[in-house]
């Protein structure tokens, strides 16, 4: 048994010129939840695919649990998959879709009640899908996909298009399939959507893979700086000079300067300022949120090099 759920190595996918998935090398653990994020277009849905055998990249190599995607087969059991809208048949209870799902891929019907149980249906397992809400239906899925009792679960972005109460129950949901020691990788445009659930993340951006590790480790690359108010807005220049000649990077917004250096450290620019004869209205410690550093990620650098998508 491999301590990894997914390998890959340079894995690659074009469409025509376009490369949807850009050499990508990564391994993501066993177990807890794994977000897979990236503004839309990134290749969150290809990657998906081509893990799940659904299509093959055209370079690279990968693995899902120890086996390689070139024979789907060999992992297909123990995979469970919520890609795209769940399709069930909407005139039929949540029960009986879960039912003849199982019929049909030779599960125990006993299965049927526990997964019900697992994404918290059961009160409503005996009206029709048509009644539920976008929510209900996107826990049906995740049923759908349970049902095999599978180790890892590969869900596709199951929280668009739902209310902030609706985010909030698959994101405890995603918790509780962990909790239970499975591997669950969920992808989503926003990170802010992941970033309750999520034990490790994977950051891609136009197909090219930006980071993967522990969420704290994205955490430590927030940049953190201190917000200086000079009482005359007038002595914002001098006081950038002032801080530069003490090794402090600072930039100007409005009357406020933003200096590049610890918090901890907001004592010194203080003096600093007093030295010059300079009154500071305002000193304030500045952190990202993990959200910044995620746009900060997937934006600043895309306007910087677009040519990255595009096949040489
Ligand atoms: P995401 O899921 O992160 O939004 P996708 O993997 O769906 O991104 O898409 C990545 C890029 O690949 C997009 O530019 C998309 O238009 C393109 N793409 C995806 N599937 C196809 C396809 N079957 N044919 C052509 N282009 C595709
Ligand atoms: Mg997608």
């Amino acid at each position: 048994m491999t301590a990894r759920a997914i390998t890959t190595s340079g894995l690659t996918r074009r469409f025509g010129d376009l490369v949807a998935v850009d050499d990508v090398s990564l391994e993501i653990p066993r177990g807890g939840v794994i977000g897979l994020v990236g503004p839309n277009g990134s290749g969150k849905s290809t990657t998906i695919r081509i893990l799940l055998g659904l299509i093959r990249p055209s370079a690279g190599t990968a693995e899902v649990l120890g086996r390689p995607i070139a024979d789907p087969s060999r992992y297909a059991d123990r995979v469970g998959a919520l890609i795209e809208s769940p399709a069930f048949i909407p005139t039929l209870s949540a029960r009986r879709n879960l039912a003849s799902l199982a019929l049909l891929r030779g599960l125990p019907d006993t299965r049927v009640d526990e997964v019900l149980h697992i994404v918290d249906l059961r009160d409503r397992a005996d009206d029709d899908v048509r009644t539920y809400s976008h929510g209900m239906k996107q826990r049906l899925g995740i049923a759908m996909a349970l049902l095999p009792d599978p180790d890892l679960l590969i869900l596709d972005e199951p929280t668009n298009g739902l209310d902030p109460a609706g985010i909030v129950e698959i994101r405890s949901l995603l918790k509780r399939l962990a909790a239970d020691g499975r591997t669950v990788i969920v992808s989503s445009h926003l990170l802010s959507e992941l970033e309750a659930a999520a034990d490790y993340v994977v950051v891609i951006r136009f197909g090219a893979l930006l980071f993967a590790g522990p969420l704290a480790e994205l955490m430590r690359q927030a940049r953190t700086g201190v917000e200086v108010e000079p009482e005359h807005p007038a002595d914002a220049a001098r006081l950038a000079k002032l801080f530069a000649a003490q090794g402090w990077a600072s930039e100007m917004t409005g009357d406020t300067l933003r200096v590049q250096v610890d918090p901890e450290r907001a004592a010194e620019l203080n003096r600093a300022a007093q030295g010059a004869s300079i009154v500071l209205r305002r000193l304030a410690p500045r952190t990202q949120s993990l959200e910044d550093v995620f746009l900060q990620m997937t934006t600043v650098a895309a306007t910087t090099d677009t040519t990255v998508r595009k096949a040489a």
